[in-house]
């Protein structure tokens, strides 16, 4: 216990949270697949950065958490490696995994990190770029062939808006909303409506969330508190950054 939170205090990691598992000091420590090691040493990644050390093993656990760590700490690959561990590989279920994102752009870079990571097991991984081709590849008619989407949350509320909804999000395992703080910050109104209609929608029985975020910020933890049950929060760095 004692040489748990030396490591985490070298690591600058602060955790509050009941049964908060180790921190995993290399990537053979994670519980994953070796497939999944093996796609992240080809890129080139040594070590797992801190926020990968303790968020990794915790969202493997299925906990819900709110992870606050600095611009380029390597929180992308911190969500998606147990969201790939999660899933396996394709089903016919439709999504099973769903990334709010605030822009497109980080959409598109979030998605190209998913391919990586996900290499070999042929999961099917989705933005909505045209939302026309949206409307109908998604409904209820077709083949469900699709296991992640990662996208800004606009367009999703659209598709959802139709009648009858143009996409699913009944089978959704695991939701996270990336850069927390900027989606809460543009129009904090409209992002919450938006997001209480996503998880309306999320109406599986085992619908978990992770929360992303580069600062810690009061009303993002508020919405955590109040929406998360057994809900861990991770730090790095600066606890009050
Ligand atoms: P954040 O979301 O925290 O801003 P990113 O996930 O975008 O950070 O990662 C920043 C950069 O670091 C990316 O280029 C990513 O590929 C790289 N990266 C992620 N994890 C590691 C790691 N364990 N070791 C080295 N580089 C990493
Ligand atoms: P985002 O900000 O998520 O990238 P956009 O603002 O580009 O999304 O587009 C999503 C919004 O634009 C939706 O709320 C929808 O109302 C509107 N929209 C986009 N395409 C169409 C379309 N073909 N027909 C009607 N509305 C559309
Ligand atoms: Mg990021």
């Amino acid at each position: 216990k004692e040489k748990i939170n030396h490591y985490r205090n070298k690591n600058n990691i602060s955790v509050v949270g009941r049964h908060v598992p180790e921190p995993s000091k290399t990537f053979y420590d994670f519980k994953v697949d070796p497939d999944i090691i093996e796609n992240l040493q080809k890129c080139n990644f040594e070590e797992p950065t801190p926020i990968q050390k303790q968020a990794v093993p915790l969202m493997l656990e299925g906990r819900q958490i709110l992870a606050c760590a600095p611009t380029g700490s390597g929180k992308t690959a911190a969500f998606l490696v147990p969201i790939i561990m999660h899933l396996k590989g394709p089903e016919r279920k439709g999504f099973r995994a769903l990334i709010l994102c605030p822009t497109r752009e980080l959409a598109k870079q979030t998605q190209r990190e998913c391919v990586r990571l996900s290499e070999g097991r042929g999961l099917r991984i989705h933005i909505i770029s045209k939302i026309k081709k949206a409307l109908t590849q998604y409904g209820s008619s077709s083949s469900q062939k699709f296991d992640i989407l990662i996208t800004t949350p606009n367009r999703l509320c659209y598709l959802l808006k139709q009648d009858p909804p143009a996409v699913s999000l009944k089978n959704i395992e695991w939701l996270v909303i990336d850069e927390a703080d900027k989606l809460f910050e543009t129009g904090s109104r409209g992002f919450r409506e938006q997001l209480d209609e996503i998880l309306k929608a999320c109406d599986g029985n085992d619908r978990k969330i992770a929360m992303f975020s580069a600062t810690y910020t009061p009303v993002v933890a508020k919405w955590c508190v109040h929406n998360m049950k057994g809900l861990v929060r991770v730090t790095v760095g600066q606890r009050n950054a």
